[in-house]
């Protein structure tokens, strides 16, 4: 059977996600995981971050390795990080999500045995791997498992992953960090169509924010522009997202991530360009730790977590107050 590179790199993200396997007490440049990536050859500034970061790892015992996979995603007490979609989408186990997938892993022939639930990270991605191996194996048309991976990814991964691998890229841990930030940036690239028709354009085209009310402030848009021309800033009492115009190429990639689907290109008119002036494209003030006072992130991000999550009181805290209530549990 071939094996796709596109596979192979879901299959080893899967690895990382269930147990630690025994290549990951390797130095870094020798995981399997890096050298997929690399000859993927992937050219985002987030992947290249990424993959020199794992350059940089050193080899360790795998009874370490797996401290720092418990102490991550097992606890004791709570986890730093959710492993179930339902978990981190809706905040309780075996939730919709659970039933959901479960019902596409159906429909795709495939029937899941073993101790994970359908929506363990592990297993969405083992998922993945197999439907990326079936466009080049299996009988039926390609672009049905084309299909399958786009529609997954929209529907699921894609609605949690990129969150769970941003913040494992902030976590501190220099094992999985690199392997948060490459899952981040593998599930939130290319691989969705873009949203709202539009092909890809070079130079001719501009983003408009169009219900600015619903932009999150979630800053994917920021980390895939090439150019640069999108930012975040913050100060105590807001965060706004800037846009600077003058090199953008009118790529279209920060219309193709944004999640709340806010952002839509609009043709230039010829001659015209953009003035290259700082224009604010949304604005929200920040939300305000119930414990200390000090500003956390910004109530727009606040509201979508708290909508995509429900109502959890720690989520309102700022990471110390968190980390200071975790430890009282
Ligand atoms: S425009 Fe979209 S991607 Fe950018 S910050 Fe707003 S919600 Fe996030
Ligand atoms: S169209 Fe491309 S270059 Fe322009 S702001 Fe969006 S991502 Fe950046």
């Amino acid at each position: 059977m071939t094996r796709t590179l596109r596979s192979e790199l879901y299959s080893a993200l899967a690895e990382v996600f269930s147990d630690p396997p025994d290549w990951l007490a390797l130095s870094g440049s020798q995981w399997p995981l890096y050298s997929i990536a690399t000859d993927l050859a992937l050219d985002s500034i987030n992947a290249r971050l990424a993959l020199g970061k794992m350059e940089g790892i050193s080899p360790e015992p795998i009874a370490i390795r797996q401290e720092r996979y418990n102490a991550l995603f097992s606890g004791p007490g709570r986890p730093r990080f959710w492993l179930h979609e339902s978990l981190y989408r809706s905040g309780q186990l075996f939730g919709s999500e659970t039933m959901d997938v479960e019902g596409i892993y159906r429909t795709a022939g495939l029937v899941i045995e073993g101790a994970e639930l359908p929506d363990h990270v592990s297993v969405e991605l083992a998922f993945l791997a197999y439907v990326a191996n079936q466009q080049v194996n299996a009988d039926q048309p390609s672009g049905t498992w084309v299909e399958i991976e786009q529609n997954f990814i929209k529907t699921h991964a894609g609605q949690w992953l990129p969150a769970l691998g941003r913040a494992l890229a902030e976590c501190g841990d220099e094992v999985y960090a690199p392997i948060g930030q490459l899952l981040a940036d593998w599930l939130m690239g290319s691989r969705q169509p873009l949203h709202h028709g539009y092909a890809p354009t070079t130079g001719l085209y501009t983003p408009v924010m169009q219900e600015v009310e619903n932009c999150s402030l979630c800053g994917f848009c920021v980390q895939v522009c090439p150019r640069r021309v999108l930012s975040i800033h913050e100060d105590s009492s807001k965060t706004v997202l800037l846009y600077s115009g003058r090199s953008c190429n009118g790529c279209g990639k920060c219309v193709r991530i944004c999640p709340a689907r806010v952002l839509i290109l609009r043709k230039l008119i010829p001659g015209a360009g953009t003035s290259g002036e700082m224009v604010v494209l949304s604005s929200s003030p920040r939300a305000l730790c119930p414990k200390c006072g000090r500003p956390t992130v910004s109530q727009a991000e606040l509201e979508y977590i708290t909508g995509q999550m429900g109502y959890l009181p720690w989520l309102e805290l700022c990471q110390e107050c968190r980390f200071i209530s975790m430890e009282d549990v």
